[in-house]
């Protein structure tokens, strides 16, 4: 490797928007064949509306809002972000003791003396809680139409749902028609319900869907995909994810995302949008190129 190459490459990421890490990041980059999506924040805009709230049989719409939002308060989620907004109408919320962050499935803690959980169907599940039939059904709804359904239960039982809605990013489709374009596959990584991940990945253009993994589950989709010869990129911006872009041959984060992620990448692409990740891949390629 002649180090003036790499530094024209450096320079002309700078243009690009991407920093660079160290140049032997860029190493494996010409024979990556997939490329891994993390869906909320890289491929949506990550910034979240609260659309609807469902209440159980018997409950208040307004109490399972002002719940949620108070154990919420405590999360920096983008889910969490949403509902606390969507819930500005409900004025000063109660305080919460005892909260705690479930990576991955949602937030518990005490509100009012209740012992309250808030997210996925599994984790009320995993902790007991009965999910009446009602609340399943508002939460299939929600997902089918591509929304996040978040639940609320307190005393054992499911209470209510919220439903919250992202937005693909405008250039989304563009970048992956561009990945295929390099000869790249597209796949799309998200924690989040199987439903939803498949309607985001319709709109983009995805074809190969990885849902409901947890966060210590990334690192380990990306290790059997190596297993299976394929050589990966991944993009991402969550806390979630980065130990799965430390782990990936060539890791990206948005430069909108969190500290953690972008310590843990190659590169690091200054334009909150996925072309800049196609710019990045391509000028690492194109940068081998001169060298070798
Ligand atoms: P992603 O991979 O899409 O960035 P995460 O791993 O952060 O998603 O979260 C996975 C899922 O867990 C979310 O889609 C949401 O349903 C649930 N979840 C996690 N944290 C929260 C929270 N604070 N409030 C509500 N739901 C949450
Ligand atoms: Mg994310």
């Amino acid at each position: 490797a002649t180090p003036t190459a790499l530094l024209v490459g450096t320079g002309r990421g700078a243009q690009l928007g991407v920093l660079i890490r160290g140049p032997e990041a860029l190493e494996s980059t010409r024979r990556v064949d997939t490329v891994l999506l993390d869906k909320t924040g890289t491929v949506t805009t990550g910034r979240m509306t609260l659309l609807a709230v469902t209440p159980a049989e018997g409950e208040q719409r307004d109490e399972v809002l002002r719940l949620a939002a108070a154990l919420e308060s405590g999360s920096e989620h983008p889910v969490a972000r949403a509902v606390v907004a969507g819930a500005a109408e409900i004025g000063v919320l109660p305080p919460v003791t005892d909260f705690a962050n479930v990576a991955g499935l949602g937030v518990t803690g005490t509100v009012d003396g209740r012992e309250v959980l808030l997210g996925r169907a599994r984790l009320l599940r995993e902790r007991d809680l009965v999910v009446p039939e009602e609340v399943a059904r508002a939460a299939t709804d929600a997902e089918a139409a591509g929304r996040t359904a978040v639940l609320v239960g307190w005393d054992g039982r499911a209470r209510g749902v919220l439903a919250v809605a992202d937005q693909v990013k405008p250039t989304s489709p563009e970048a992956v028609r561009r990945l295929r374009a390099l000869g790249l596959k597209p796949v799309l990584l998200t924690g989040d319900n199987a439903t939803v991940a498949r309607a985001v990945a319709a709109e983009v253009g995805v074809d190969e869907v990885i849902a409901e993994v947890l966060p210590t589950e990334k690192v380990e989709v990306v290790a059997r995909l190596q297993g299976e010869g394929r050589v990966v990129a991944m993009v991402g911006d969550g806390v979630n994810d980065a130990a799965a872009l430390a782990r990936a041959d060539l890791g990206l984060a948005m430069g909108t995302g969190t500290d953690v992620a972008i310590e843990a990448s190659d590169l690091t692409l200054v334009r909150d949008d996925l072309l800049a990740a196609v710019d990045a891949i391509r000028l690492a390629r194109s940068t081998l190129g001169t060298i070798k």
